[in-house]
């Protein structure tokens, strides 16, 4: 298969006392938010796989789509630029008319020169549709367009993290796992490639993904989906791990906390040095820690949290200071 290395690997593993403590569990950290520069986070374990294939297929133009402060967006156009390929940004919004944001993941965006399409919530919900559209447009005039569907979530993107996990694997004793592997899920691709990788690399047997927007029917359809499509392209993936979806701790909304996940975001910060981020991280680590206190988790278990990124956005959305700060 394919592979560019765009990751600094392997990532830290680390574990944090005092929010171990807080949380009545063996916490381990996967530091996944420190993967490189300016393009870090998760999604480019998936590029390492799919711009491999845009490269290979001598693609001249790549078209992906998310919210306004997508990450997976920014991680894109910034990796494209490196490689000398155009890139198109579909960015949903509210409403088309407002200035676009000079900050967090769309200055980096604009910064490196990507192609922004502004697209409506309802344009957005048909995203694999104006994605195609706008690639069968860009071949009628010569380019050749490479589609990466939303987070680069395909069967192909999640390799990124069955190969993450032969990492976390090679970081740990032979006789080493975990009870649990968490994180926050947003499109599927990082859930799907953790429960196929923490099985063929015997991390751990369950994966306690953090829905931070849709609901659990929602999403335990699409990592089965893109489980199978992994699965498809490589037979050695022939085992997942348990996979639970946790929708209880999404919070108001898609990048919006509620007060008691904020107050979490905070505290951890304050305590550990821990930087969460408002629409993934910090509601993954505040649904862990619930889970814990429901007893869903047993206390004392040995947890592996993998920080999935999402420092762009924190920097644009002050919400996440007391008003008064
Ligand atoms: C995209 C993203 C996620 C979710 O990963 P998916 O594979 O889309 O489910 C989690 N954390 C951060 C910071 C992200 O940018």
């Amino acid at each position: 298969m394919n592979r560019l290395t765009l990751v600094h690997a392997p990532t830290p593993l680390v574990t944090r006392e005092r929010l171990s403590e807080q949380l009545g569990i063996e916490l381990w950290i996967k530091r996944d938010d420190a993967t490189s520069g300016a393009e870090s986070g998760n999604k480019i374990r998936k590029l390492e796989f799919l711009l491999a294939d845009a490269v290979a297929k001598k693609s001249t133009v790549v078209l992906t789509c998310g919210g306004i402060q997508s990450n997976h967006a920014r991680a894109t156009a910034i990796v494209c630029a490196q490689l000398g390929l155009k890139c198109v940004l579909f960015l949903r919004v509210d409403d088309l008319s407002a200035a676009l944001p000079r900050s967090g993941n769309v200055a980096l965006d604009r910064l490196v020169g990507a192609e922004i399409r502004l697209v409506t919530r309802a344009e957005y919900a048909d995203r694999v549709n104006v994605l195609d559209l706008a690639a069968k447009e860009l071949a009628s005039k010569g380019e050749t367009p490479y589609v990466i569907p939303e987070g680069g979530s395909n069967g192909l993107g999640a390799f990124g993290y069955v190969e993450a996990m032969r990492e976390v694997r090679s970081q740990i004793a032979a006789d080493e796992r975990f009870d649990f592997v968490a994180h926050a899920c947003g499109s599927g691709g990082t859930a799907a490639g953790i429960a196929l990788g923490a099985a063929k690399f015997d991390v751990a047997g369950t994966v306690w993904v953090v829905a931070v927007c849709d609901d659990r029917a929602y999403f335990e359809a699409v990592i089965a989906r893109i489980v199978a499509e992994a699965q498809k392209l490589d037979s050695s993936l022939s085992t997942c791990a348990k996979v639970v979806v946790d929708d209880a701790s999404r919070g108001p909304g898609y990048a919006v906390m509620s007060e008691e996940q904020l107050v979490f975001l905070r505290k951890v910060a304050r305590s550990s040095g821990v930087i969460l981020d408002p629409v993934y991280t910090g509601k993954a680590l505040f649904g862990l820690a619930q889970a814990v206190e429901r007893g869903d988790i047993k206390r004392g278990a040995r947890v592996l949290f993998v920080h999935t990124g999402g420092l762009p956005g924190l920097l644009a959305d002050d919400s996440v200071l007391e008003p008064d700060a």
